[in-house]
């Protein structure tokens, strides 16, 4: 019985395995093709930004049709503000990002900056007022130099060594074997997360967007490397219309908006200090990650005293 159950179950687990292969491939083949569905609508406008405020009304939205992601979302961004999205993983946060920087269309409701529908806009002109810093940062097999000009082509040595700085990166370059002409990438120098997010910042000073976008790295970086691309975030978000998706909720303390997600929906809104009064989701995710920060501290303590 055994010896007959066991290849019967093989053959189950191979049969899984196509199936679920089939099924990727059938959802990549509808991304694939609902991505170039996004094509700017005949007579599009440049999008004008006056003061930059982000507004969501009512956005429903799902990759799949039978599967809802977001489930009608209203929030605004005001002018020059920051607004935070936090939440658990797969609550629909990189979505927003998406959708606001126009990856998809949204499947009901609207996002509009000053008014504009963001459907009615050239996607050039949406991308050129966003600087977006994704969760993971792309680098091009070029010169640390390129990838940071990346930002804004037209500019100088002496404006990509200043967001360099700013960026809290030029230190590392300089240390690099050529400086800024060192080679990044799979043959040349191999940058951390946090190295690629410093250098994905550098871009965004450098094309000094009136809209931020910001992806916050999932990947634990250490504390003196997070305060140190936290304090460039800081000084890059000033005056401008900001919305950060956080993951280290100790890093939005100062938000003029928290919004809490789950399973696209709003579910807490507010600023930290009423959200921990309110005793919430929000309240229960800080006090698990100081928790877990104190546990790695202790660990990083008792490792230091070997
Ligand atoms: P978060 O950033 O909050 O972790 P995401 O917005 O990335 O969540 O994803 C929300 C949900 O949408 C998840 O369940 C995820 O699996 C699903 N999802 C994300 N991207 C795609 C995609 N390209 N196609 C289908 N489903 C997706
Ligand atoms: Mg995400």
């Amino acid at each position: 019985m055994i010896q007959l159950y066991q290849p019967l179950n093989f053959m189950g687990m191979v049969y899984r395995e196509i199936k679920q292969a089939i099924i990727d491939i059938e959802q990549m083949f509808r991304i694939l093709k609902r991505e170039t569905e996004i094509a700017d609508a005949p007579g599009a406008a440049p999008l004008t930004v006056p003061a930059g405020t982000i507004r969501f009304e009512d956005v429903r939205f799902s990759y799949d049709p039978d599967r809802p992601i977001l489930q009608g979302l209203s929030f605004e961004v005001p002018a020059g503000r920051t607004v935070a999205i936090v939440g658990p993983s797969g609550a629909g946060k990189s979505t927003i990002s998406r959708l606001l920087y126009r990856f998809y269309d949204v499947t009901g409701g609207r996002i509009t900056i000053d008014g504009q529908d963001v459907r009615a806009v050239t996607q050039a002109s949406l991308r050129e007022k966003i600087g977006m810093v994704p969760q993971d940062t792309v680098l091009f097999n070029d010169t640390i130099r390129y990838n940071i000009r990346y930002g804004r082509w037209e500019a100088t040595d002496a404006e990509v060594e200043e967001a360099a700085k700013l960026a809290q990166i030029d230190g590392f370059i300089r240390m690099a074997p050529k400086g800024y002409e060192t080679e990044v990438g799979e043959r040349g120098l191999k940058l951390s997360g946090g190295e690629k997010q410093r250098v994905a910042i550098a871009r965004t000073i450098l094309k000094g967007p009136p809209i931020l976008l910001l992806d916050e790295a999932t990947s634990a970086l250490d504390s003196h490397t997070e305060k140190e691309i936290q304090d460039a975030l800081q000084l890059v978000s000033k005056n401008r219309t900001t919305l950060v998706i956080a993951h280290r909720l100790s890093t939005i303390v100062a938000a003029d908006e928290i919004i809490v997600l789950d399973k696209g929906r709003i579910v807490e809104r507010g600023t930290h200090a009423a959200l921990l009064a309110a005793g919430g989701l929000y309240a229960s995710m800080w006090n698990r990650q100081r928790e877990a920060e104190e546990a790695r501290e202790k660990l990083a303590q008792t490792g230091e005293g070997e």
